[in-house]
């Protein structure tokens, strides 16, 4: 998971400082060590890092904090404020040009994951707009490159212009942006060619595509995974041509989290978007306050309830809640939300969005398996109407016909009717505002 390892140090520095009662000048100046090693350690930039622990020590340090009721709450909140300030605060959506089309030319190192974003991110236009983009492939040296971008074009259903590898790629452009007048697209997305390392030769090819396009966004893809190395094309980048934002991509095999935070205070340019995954939904809104509360293990319920907005529909979600206040939450609504919750991706990955949940010992190894669910819906399939209605029904001689009718064990019928009630009485008390008890769902 992302920030696994920094997120693992933070929890350290501020676990000494939870178990004093009163916290003194030399336990911040400990734990200010602490959280300098962790940051240097998640490959943060060292002029970042500086900067980060001298502006949380002023902050810390001040007589207010140590002596409130709460000092070690204080200090996470500074940090976590801190964190947000480094990412860049608010979200920054998408540069939209006045008239039609935008154009947005993507550009990165190879392997950062530019194609694979110009399909996430035609998706995500398609899903929340219902635009009509026309991708350009610009890339005219790796013939295979041409060959991936159809792929992916085809996935999400986006055409693309194409003149082989024979065209000038600012040929190209001209060409494609001419396609795009007549054909009316909403949006042109280009797709550079990259190479191993920033060159020059590319890098003059690159400022003429931007001279001649005009674009409204220039996307730097960057590959997180790579920590300082990633802050440092994106600063060479940014010099020669003034890039508008940043992707942050394979954020989900990142577990120090370098480039997040140091890309945004080295270039001044907002990270725009996030790519945790290479299917073609993966792709998010980059929320540095989010990011913040996830990298101190604090959840991103936030995230959890976009995710959950993006495949409940409401009318849906108010009968849920309707059920849930109204306690008739039963077997048949378990079934239609087992369905719905399997589309919102690894439970796993779900779970440790929940408050509490990140760096919960019982979660490290926490996998749901498929089949476990499919047993579920067995069992369930194997109720009579009135007992789906009615969970009450469900006595000894009931649950030992379930167990004969779905073939699995009765135990296994007991610790799903267990569950059931858990994840009901859970549900009721999250509706009330409480998210105590939820770690009780993960003895089932
Ligand atoms: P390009 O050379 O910059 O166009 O890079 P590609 O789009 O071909 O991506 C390089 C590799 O990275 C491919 O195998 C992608 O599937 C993978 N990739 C891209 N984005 C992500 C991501 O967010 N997470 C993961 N895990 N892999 C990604």
């Amino acid at each position: 998971m992302a920030f696994e390892g920094l997120s693992e140090r933070l929890q350290k520095a501020f676990s000494g400082l939870r178990r004093k009662g009163k916290v003194t000048e030399s336990d911040v100046r400990d734990s200010m060590r602490e959280i300098r090693l962790a940051l240097l350690e998640a490959d943060v930039n060292f002029g970042v890092v500086k900067e980060f622990v001298k502006n949380v020590r002023e902050k810390a340090v001040g007589a207010e904090v140590l002596e409130s009721l709460s000092p070690a709450q204080q200090i996470i909140k500074i940090v976590n404020d801190e964190l947000t300030a480094t990412m860049g605060e608010a979200a920054v959506p998408l540069n939209k040009s006045p008239h039609i089309p935008t154009i947005i030319m993507m550009v990165g190192l190879q392997g950062a994951g530019k194609t694979t974003t110009v399909g996430k991110l035609s998706k995500r236009l398609i899903q929340q707009e219902k635009a009509r983009p026309l991708l350009i492939a610009a890339d005219v040296y790796r013939p295979a490159a041409i060959d991936q971008l159809q792929v992916v074009g085809k996935s999400v259903g986006v055409p693309v212009f194409e003149m082989g590898t024979d065209t000038d790629p600012r040929e190209i452009v001209r060409q494609g942006l001419a396609q795009a007048a007549l054909q009316h697209n909403d949006y042109v997305i280009i797709d550079t060619a990259g190479r191993l390392q920033i060159d020059e030769k590319l890098m003059t090819e690159l400022a003429d595509i931007k001279e001649i396009a005009h674009p409204n966004e220039i996307l730097l893809v960057v590959d997180s995974m790579t920590g300082q190395a990633a802050t440092d094309v994106a600063k060479g980048f940014d010099e020669r041509l003034d890039i508008t934002g940043v992707v942050l991509t394979k954020l989900d095999g990142d577990t120090r989290g370098g480039a997040a935070l140091s890309i945004r205070k080295v270039t001044g340019k907002p990270i725009k978007f996030i790519g945790q995954g290479e299917k073609m939904d993966s792709l998010d809104v980059f929320y540095p306050d989010r990011m913040a509360n996830r990298i101190l293990g604090m959840g991103d319920m936030l995230t959890l309830i976009d995710k959950a907005q993006q495949n409940f529909d409401e009318k849906q979600a108010t009968e849920m809640a309707d059920k849930i206040k109204e306690n008739t939450f039963d077997f048949n609504d378990f079934l239609d939300q087992m369905a719905q919750v399997q589309n919102m991706g690894p439970m796993e990955d779900i779970m440790k969005m929940i408050p509490g949940m990140a760096n919960n010992p019982a979660l490290k190894n926490f996998k749901m398996d498929p089949k476990d669910i499919a047993h579920m819906k067995a069992i369930v399939y194997s109720m009579t109407p009135a007992e789906r209605e009615q969970p009450d029904l469900l006595n000894p001689s009931r649950r030992r016909r379930l167990a004969a009718g779905s073939g699995r064990p009765i135990v296994e019928v007991n610790r799903m009717i267990k569950q059931f009630n858990a994840s009901k009485k859970m549900m009721s008390q999250m509706y009330k505002g409480n998210f105590q008890g939820m770690e009780g769902l993960m003895g089932g």
